[in-house]
């Protein structure tokens, strides 16, 4: 761990730049070597690391385990697998202009990598990338959430076991901190967290052109049109929505059912919560607490002159806030206009499809998408008709489980997206290299050219 100020800032960037530039880090085996490795210390800490979640979060062993811990496990095995064949240089079809050639594409390292990450998911979403990011061969700097400070402890362990120093270096602090950082000049930045602070970090990186990701937030809408069957819908939008205490980038935001299927929904989705957390939820071991008092207090003021229909039971103390589901809140409310990230639920109904347009239109670009339906026209118009990160069709979240699906957000839910392939490919600038020959030139490609050209065009149009 550093203590830190600008001028070690630029001390650790510089060493992380000596180390990209001494070639250390490039050989794929030296990377599967340390990937291999950092599965092995995984695995010895897993019980240190499903405990700091719990610390920082309360979160059930077994949601971290799945929604945490495995994901990183899956990550680690693809890239393994994939480092050779993905960094291979790929050969492309050549241009018949340059005829003859050899033509492909290397994948190179951008080098030092910036990577600020939350406090929602803080062990996987800084292992996901920092995994892509090593397999295609950079070097990170690494600054977790401030919030989740349990879990930046054994991530520090973790990768101080396993990284050269130089290679990857875990940097603990705040938005502070992470503005001394972004005042220099990386490779790439790679950032986790909200859409008000990913503007900051875009505008810093525009000052170096930095190449940079930003994986945002949003209102992710869950649409029920009531033809498929209730109970489950209702089951898997409560399991989406109350995982992590609604603390997920991509849960349902709100919910948006056709009216005449609204009272037997709400039914249903209390009848689930109950199912998954008892009459009490405070009493439940299977259901987190809110990060932290400041957080606390913003959801407690989104629930201010809302319709409560079940729960609205709190304690600051504690940092527990019972699932909520909340009435048809006004279209001027926060529970609306921002983000919710947290487990209230609003349940708004349409009529029409030009309803659901309305309100799609004003809240635009969510981060994921989720509709229920067993209606094939229906499902296809939603999911090509809105644009947003990534979606489901008769679940929730459970795209970001699959490391063959790119995951990110499109406009103001972020720019970019990873996961397996997509991360190895994120962390890659694609050199494009043509390899001629001497062999053969076509003469008329030389000044003087040719006096009439009208021939020579078809024929290279025709090529
Ligand atoms: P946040 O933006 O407050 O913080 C994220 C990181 O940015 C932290 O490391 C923090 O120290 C740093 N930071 C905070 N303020 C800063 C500033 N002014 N300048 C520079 N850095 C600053 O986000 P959060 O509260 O940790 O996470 C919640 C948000 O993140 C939600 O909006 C959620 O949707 C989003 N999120 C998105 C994804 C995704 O994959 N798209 C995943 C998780 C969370």
């Amino acid at each position: 761990m550093k203590k830190l100020d600008s001028a070690l800032i630029k001390t650790i960037k510089v060493n992380h730049q000596s180390f990209f530039r001494s070639h250390k880090d490039k050989g794929v085996s030296v990377r599967i070597k340390h990937l291999k490795e950092l599965k092995k210390v995984l695995n010895e800490k897993e019980d240190e690391i499903l405990k700091a979640l719990y610390l920082d979060l309360k979160k059930p062993a077994f949601e971290s385990f799945s929604s945490e811990v495995l994901m990183v496990f899956k990550e680690l095995d693809l890239q393994i697998k994939k480092i050779k064949e993905w960094s291979a240089p790929k050969r492309v079809a050549g241009s018949i202009l340059n005829f003859p050639s050899q033509d492909f594409i290397l994948s190179e390292p951008y080098g030092t990598v910036l990577m600020i990450s939350p406090w929602n998911y803080p062990f996987q979403l800084v292992m996901i990338p920092l995994i892509g990011s090593i397999a295609a061969g950079n070097t990170v700097v690494l600054k977790p959430s401030e919030s989740a400070p349990h879990t930046a402890k054994i991530l520090i362990e973790i990768l101080e076991k396993v990284f050269p120093q130089d290679w990857v270096t875990t940097i603990e602090g705040d938005a502070v901190i992470a503005q001394l950082l972004l005042k220099e000049q990386w490779d790439y930045i790679f950032y986790t967290g909200s859409t008000d602070v990913g503007k900051i970090v875009a505008k810093a990186a525009a000052e170096y052109l930095t190449p940079t990701t930003l994986e945002l937030g949003g209102k992710s809408p869950c649409i029920v049109d009531g033809t498929a069957p209730l109970k489950k819908t209702a089951r898997r939008i409560v399991w989406g929505k109350f995982l992590n205490c609604g603390q997920t980038c991509i849960a349902p935001d709100y919910v948006l059912v056709k009216k005449e299927h609204k009272p037997m929904l709400i039914d249903a989705l209390i009848i689930e919560i109950k199912r998954f957390y008892g009459d009490n939820a405070q009493d439940s071991k299977n259901y987190g607490r809110i990060i932290h008092k400041k957080h606390f207090k913003k959801l407690e003021a989104d629930l201010k002159n809302q319709k409560i229909i079940y729960g609205g039971e709190k304690s600051l103390e504690s940092l527990f806030f019972g699932p909520t589901l909340v009435d048809e809140p006004s279209m001027k409310s926060s529970l609306i206009l921002e983000e919710i990230f947290g487990p209230i639920l609003p349940i708004l109904s349409y009529e029409t499809e030009n309803d659901i347009d309305v309100i799609l239109t004003k809240l635009k670009n969510p981060l994921a998408f989720y509709v229920f339906s067993s209606h094939k026209k229906f499902i296809n118009q939603m999911m090509t008709r809105y644009s947003f990160g990534g979606g489901v069709v008769n679940d929730s979240i459970v795209h970001f489980t699959n490391p063959n699906l790119p995951f990110g957000g499109v406009g103001n839910s972020g720019i970019g997206s990873y996961h397996g392939k997509y991360s190895f490919d994120l962390f890659s600038h694609k050199k494009a290299i043509v390899k001629r020959s001497f062999w053969f030139d076509l003469p008329q490609r030389y000044a003087p050219y040719p006096k009439s050209i009208k021939n020579l065009k078809s024929i290279l149009k025709k090529l």
